[in-house]
């Protein structure tokens, strides 16, 4: 059983494969509280599931890019079940986790997007540095920056570990609303980051308070 949050099928807003059609797979709940958190009803909000009722869910949309977010999705076990049953079924399915909780468990074939948070979150002391030595040569890490102090912090944390040479993408996506996009890429291109600007798509196509897209 899962408790879920929502599910729906929408353009992938974020990561290398912003723009394709996905469907979402929304898990309730989750263990920190970052200050620009923008999925906020996915606290406490949602209905237990069984896998097989999300499975037939998703199937509706005939859709091979699935992405499973939350929340923190990683505080259900029967995430990797569900993930495994996904794969089994040719999806190509993507992990959105927020970086806390440890990504060994989950299976090899996942695309895992794993945000390192910045100090601006107010949760940096909580992120599991060890992810960074787990990650595979397909999976890409996010940096939400909210302002200079921010993109220092990434800018630190991508030379340290070497992020570039350890994953498909180091993706700088600034918050939206509270850091101009120009200033960002200023400040990459100064800076010759290796490193992918990152605009939340789906905040441009639809009101950017729009659940379900
Ligand atoms: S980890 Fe994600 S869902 Fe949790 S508070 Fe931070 S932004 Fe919100």
């Amino acid at each position: 059983m899962l408790t879920v949050n929502e599910i729906f099928y929408s353009i992938q807003g974020e990561s290398t494969r912003a723009g394709r059609p996905c469907v979402f797979v929304r898990l309730t709940a989750c263990d920190l509280r970052c200050s620009w958190c923008d999925t906020s009803y996915a606290f406490h909000e949602g209905a237990r599931r069984s896998l097989d009722d999300v499975l037939a869910d998703v199937d509706r949309y005939r859709c091979s890019l699935v992405e499973i977010t939350g929340g923190e999705p990683l505080l259900q076990d029967d995430v990797y079940p569900l993930m495994e049953r996904l794969l089994a079924r040719g999806r190509t399915v993507m992990l959105e986790t927020g970086g806390h909780r440890p990504i060994t468990r989950v299976p090899k074939a996942v695309v895992k997007i794993v945000d390192v948070k910045c100090p601006g979150s107010g949760e940096a002391d909580r992120n599991e540095w060890r992810n960074l030595d787990a990650l595979q040569p397909h999976d890409e890490v996010k940096f939400v920056i909210r302002d200079r102090a921010d993109y220092e912090f990434a800018r630190d944390v991508v030379g340290r570990y070497d992020l570039p040479s350890r994953s498909a993408a180091v993706l700088l996506s600034p918050v939206h609303g509270v850091l101009e996009p120009r200033l960002l890429s200023e400040w990459m291109l100064a800076d010759g980051m290796a490193a992918r600007l990152q605009l939340q798509l789906h905040k441009y196509i639809w009101p950017p308070d729009t659940r379900g897209v």
